[in-house]
């Protein structure tokens, strides 16, 4: 005991085993030495009862060697004897010193490690559910949700500028806070707003009375004070590049590590970009719903035109027939003359008013369709019959080769007469004197049907037998880079003998949305000064769709 005194340790001899449970627990000593060698001491059940104290503690026996055994060394840390010089006592006392500080040090650091680990877990979390939304509101959420979790604070104060009628403070707080206190942290978050302007160029005034507060109290039984202000605390912008979603401060009543601030500012910044998007997201969403709205209204404003012109139309075709017949009084050479042109531009106007209203009808889903089992034979029939004469008139020849047997389609005819016309009547329009129109219809199966790569897409849904109906012609053809632009709405591919031939622009995409409705496919082929091949498929009827039917079918 000199020798402990003289070297300036603090000790303490317990010779009593409640004296020596009590020293243990209250003094926390550094080295416990079990005196070995004291009588009436049971040392192995003694030590096995205070292990469990000692854990902190390193433990030394006093022994001789005669009695050490495996239990022994099981407990003790360092064996001591009343024959060892006393340096060679002090160097062991001191190493084992030595030892227990070195695995302090290690727990310590082993803390720091668990904590570090607990906030990156925290951090990547809170980086999922960023990824995961596109709600702002949800976005602001969930960077508290993980700034406390990742520090836990005391109170964290929102300025989120994200909702979407006006900017809110939202106060996430341990304990409920007066009037005063929320007053004073409006005030602080009005100042920080401003501070993340410069030359106070804000994108709009703020001030504290109007701004709206949101509380999320976790006890409200217990109240902040202003002392809340003395507590360590941090802010945080919520901004990306110019575009500001408003700021954080947190308050906490433990000081803030390095780490801690790192892990905040991290948080801040991570939501930011996931904000962005949100944003973009939002803004896509509203121009949709403003260009459905336009669509629409555009839609309903041509049924309305179309139907108004259809009217007095009619009446003066009516009128320019009834004048027509010499009924009213003999007309003249030239009278005759301006009178027919008179009723070809009425046809022509009533032609493109019946294409609007088809392709405003086909869009809004209200077109009506009659299917049944029909044989593509009567279709060219028909088209041949109406229109042979144009051709005729305009020195061209009109040759229809039909394959056999042809198995029947189900399909509505009269719209398909109307595709069919359409497409002759182009070849007609765009070729020239003495040339040829070729109207040709073979079955095919999908696989067989190839066609320009610009209308891969228009095939790729094809599948089984189809009935393919072309309509080739020698006229003035379409440029490969004009090829997919013939089938917009009121295209009209610039060249002089098109913008001579007139006409809407709007039977090609009709002829389309068609065939969409019939499950079938439209596309063509053409090169400039040779000619061009229209071409279109209509699906050949299935057993199950022997009985007739009639029922609107929805645009694509
Ligand atoms: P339009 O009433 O103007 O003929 P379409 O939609 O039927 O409207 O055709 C669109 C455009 O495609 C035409 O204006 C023309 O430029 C081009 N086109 C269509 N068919 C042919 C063809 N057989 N030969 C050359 N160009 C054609």
């Amino acid at each position: 005991m000199q020798l402990f005194s003289a070297n300036k340790f603090e000790f303490a001899v317990c010779a009593d085993e409640t004296y020596l449970y009590d020293s243990i627990s209250v003094r926390k000593p550094d080295i416990i030495i079990f005196d070995f060698l004291s009588e009436n001491i049971n040392f192995k059940t003694l030590a096995k009862k205070i292990k469990p104290l000692c854990e902190n503690s390193s433990v030394i026996l006093n022994t001789d060697n005669s009695v050490i055994d495996k239990e022994l060394l099981k407990i003790a840390n360092a064996i001591i004897n009343d024959n060892m010089c006393d340096e060679l006592v002090l160097a062991t006392i001191d190493m084992n010193l030595r030892m227990k500080k070195s695995l302090e040090q290690l727990s310590e650091t082993n803390k720091d490690l668990a904590g570090s680990l607990y906030r990156l877990n925290a951090l990547y979390d809170t980086s999922s559910r960023f990824a995961g939304t596109l709600d702002k509101k949800k976005l602001i959420n969930y960077m508290i949700e993980g700034i406390d979790k990742s520090l836990s604070f005391s109170l964290t104060c929102t300025l989120s500028l994200c909702s979407e009628d006006k900017p809110v403070l939202l106060i996430n707080s341990l304990y409920d806070l007066s009037d005063e206190l929320i007053n004073a942290l409006k005030l602080r978050t009005v100042l920080h707003y401003k501070s993340m302007f410069e030359d106070n160029k804000y994108p709009f005034a703020l001030d504290a009375e109007s701004l709206r507060v949101i509380k999320h109290i976790k006890y409200p039984a217990n109240k902040f004070n202003f002392n809340l202000f003395q507590y360590d605390n941090m802010f945080a912008p919520v901004k990306l590049g110019d575009t500001v979603f408003g700021c954080i401060e947190i308050f906490k009543d433990v000081p803030f590590s390095t780490e801690d601030a790192t892990c905040f500012q991290t948080i801040a910044q991570q939501v930011t970009l996931p904000l962005k998007s949100a944003t973009l997201y939002q803004e896509i969403k509203e121009t949709n719903l403003k260009l459905e709205k336009l669509e629409r209204l555009k839609s309903e404003f041509i049924s309305i035109v179309s139907h108004e012109l259809r009217t007095p139309l009619t009446s003066i075709k009516n009128s320019l027939d009834i004048l027509l017949t010499g009924k009213c009084g003999e007309i003249n050479e030239s009278g005759n003359k301006f009178l027919d042109m008179a009723k070809r531009n009425v046809q022509r106007l009533s032609g493109i008013i019946n294409d609007l209203l088809d392709l405003s009808k086909i869009e809004a889903g209200k077109m009506d369709f009659h299917f049944k089992n029909i044989n593509i034979h009567q279709v060219i029939e028909y088209v041949k019959s109406t229109i042979s004469i144009l051709a005729k008139e305009k020195g061209l020849n009109l040759n229809i080769v039909e394959a056999e047997d042809l198995p029947e389609i189900y399909a509505d005819s009269q719209r398909l007469e109307q595709v069919l016309t359409n497409l002759v009547s182009n070849a007609i329009k765009f070729t020239p004197e003495g040339k040829n129109i070729t109207i040709t219809s073979e079955l095919k199966n999908a696989d067989d049907i190839s066609v320009h790569p610009y209308f891969q897409d228009e095939i790729a849904n094809l599948n089984g037998d189809y009935i393919v109906v072309s309509v080739k012609d020698e006229g003035i053809g379409i440029a490969e880079t004009d090829l997919l632009r013939a089938f917009d709405k009121f295209a009209q591919i610039e060249n002089s003998l098109s913008r001579k031939a007139g006409g809407s622009g709007l039977g090609l995409p009709i002829a389309k949305q068609l065939l969409d409705a019939h499950k079938g496919a439209i596309w063509c082929d053409s090169q400039l000064e040779k000619g061009s091949n229209f071409c279109f498929a209509i699906p050949v009827a299935s057993q199950k769709s022997v009985k007739t039917e009639e029922f609107s079918v929805l645009s694509r």
